[in-house]
């Protein structure tokens, strides 16, 4: 029976479309977990779960872990954890490449067993010697029955890579080497665990880096020779920085555990992420995850590479930030400081903030009293005048009774500029300063309102106390 008469991979589970059923659409995520999840890692595992949740389909995760040295159970952990923050997730439970190495050395020796491969000795030094020899034309080796495994590449015709974002390319197959599938020692190659796994778990659309697009005429040799369906392939184009450099630490940010900690928004990624080589029309940069999952197709991926600019993703981060609802941003603010109670501060700091991790700065000194910050203090508070508007804002505020509101301190303290014939920023500074420590805070009436009347006073006090001392 010819190889490709038979079923090759008994654990698929749908019958291929030339059957005339109507095939699932599945994807998969495979990230080698020898490090974090970087954006570009992240990006790919968005479009490949926009697809599936926008056209029903099914978005598998399948961890590529071959190897075993780098890639730790930490790795795989965190990469996880950063799915999860982005709330992208997946069905079933994820495939770890290396429990299938059994199913991959099978599938290794029936390729040897039906003489679509060969054992042979042959290193590098006689591939380059075959090349110099055969005016580089792919390395042909002959059946040693040992040494590594190599797939017999045909010498006619041409392997066509037909990609949905970089169009069709046909690669000749006399320039293939004969290409290396398994190791002298019996451990399959990436190339072999790769097809083997795709077809498995019957994916149907392969959607991954742009540097995985010279590695696809090989899979397509692989699947040749099992006698497999052959998936949509989509090569999404790489990340640049500002610089046009590949994206990398010197850019920001460029992991999603570091977005995370620097207090962006998952939502806001999401929108942001997939407007890197994808995009509604050239205006829209506001984009929710429903819209994009309605909206998200392969064909309008960019065939160029994109710019991450972590600038962009602030504004849009603020933006989104502004219209969470206040008990939402408060849940997310006492997440990521590991705090409670920080309703009221988060309330009077939401219009200033484009990320989380914005809010401490801005509001620590409710929590831990006035910052020391002897430049603001030396600034506002030395100058001539300071204390003295500083004293009479006091007086009229001891007035104020209490539940403090914003819209009375403002009108008590309006009539005190009003009263010094000064310009506003005169007594609010100093006010600002005495109770913060610092110029930089939510509005003045709100901070006032928050801190609460004992407060404002006794800090206010103890400024004025410590200029009379001599
Ligand atoms: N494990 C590969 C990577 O992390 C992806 C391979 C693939 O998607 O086919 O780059």
């Amino acid at each position: 029976m010819a190889l490709s008469d038979r079923p090759v991979l008994d654990r698929r589970r749908l019958s291929p479309a030339s059957s005339g059923m109507l095939r699932v659409m599945r994807v998969r995520f495979a990230p080698s977990p020898t490090g974090v999840l970087h954006i570009g890692g992240a990006r790919t595992a968005l479009y490949n779960w926009l697809l599936a949740r926008g056209q029903g389909g099914e978005m598998l995760l399948r961890v590529e872990d071959t190897d075993l040295e780098r890639s730790t159970p930490e790795n795989v952990e965190q990469i996880f954890e950063a799915l999860r923050w982005l709330e992208i997730d997946w069905d079933g439970e994820p495939v770890f490449q290396h429990e299938c190495a059994d199913r991959h050395a099978e599938q290794v020796q029936r390729l040897i067993d039906s003489g679509h491969a060969y054992r042979s000795k042959a290193g590098p030094a006689e591939v380059a010697e075959f090349k110099q020899e055969h005016a580089n034309r792919g390395f042909r080796g002959a059946d040693e029955g040992e040494g590594a495994v190599r797939l017999r590449v045909p010498d006619e015709g041409h392997t066509v890579v037909r990609d949905v974002i970089r169009g069709e390319s046909a690669f000749e197959n006399a320039l293939q080497d004969d290409l290396v599938i398994a190791r002298a020692d019996g451990t399959p190659v990436y190339h072999l665990a790769v097809v083997v796994d795709d077809a498995d778990m019957d994916i149907t659309h392969v959607i991954r880096g742009a540097d995985h697009y010279s590695n696809t005429p090989k899979h397509l040799l692989i699947q040749q020779a099992l006698g497999v369906e052959t998936p949509v392939y989509a090569h999404v184009p790489l990340l640049h920085g500002a610089d046009g450099k590949k994206l990398s630490k010197r850019h920001g940010a460029a992991s999603v555990q570091e977005l995370r900690e620097r207090g962006y928004l998952p939502e806001a990624v999401r929108n942001y992420i997939a407007l890197l080589g994808w995009g509604l029309d050239e205006e829209t940069t506001l984009i929710s995850t429903e819209e994009l999952k309605a909206a998200f197709s392969l064909e309008r991926v960019s065939r160029s590479p994109a710019v991450f600019d972590e600038q962009k993703l602030r504004w849009i981060n603020g933006r989104y930030l502004r219209e969470l609802p206040v008990d939402e941003l408060t849940r997310r603010l006492e997440d990521l400081t590991g705090r409670a109670g920080l309703r009221d501060a988060a309330a009077i700091t939401q219009e200033k903030m484009s990320t989380l991790d914005e809010f401490w700065p801005l509001a620590r000194s409710f929590f831990e009293g006035p910052v020391d910050d002897s430049r603001a203090r030396e600034k506002v508070l030395g100058k001539v005048g300071s204390l003295d508007n500083l004293r009479a804002a006091r007086g009229a505020l001891a007035e104020v009774p209490e539940p403090w509101t914003p819209a009375e301190l403002e009108a008590r303290l309006g009539s005190v500029v009003e009263q010094l014939g000064v310009k506003g920023g005169q007594v609010y500074q100093p006010v600002r300063v005495a109770v913060t420590g610092t110029t930089v805070s939510p509005g003045i009436f709100e901070t006032l309102a928050v801190m609460g009347r004992a407060e404002t006073l006794a800090r206010i006090d103890r400024v004025l106390a410590a200029s009379s001392e001599p």
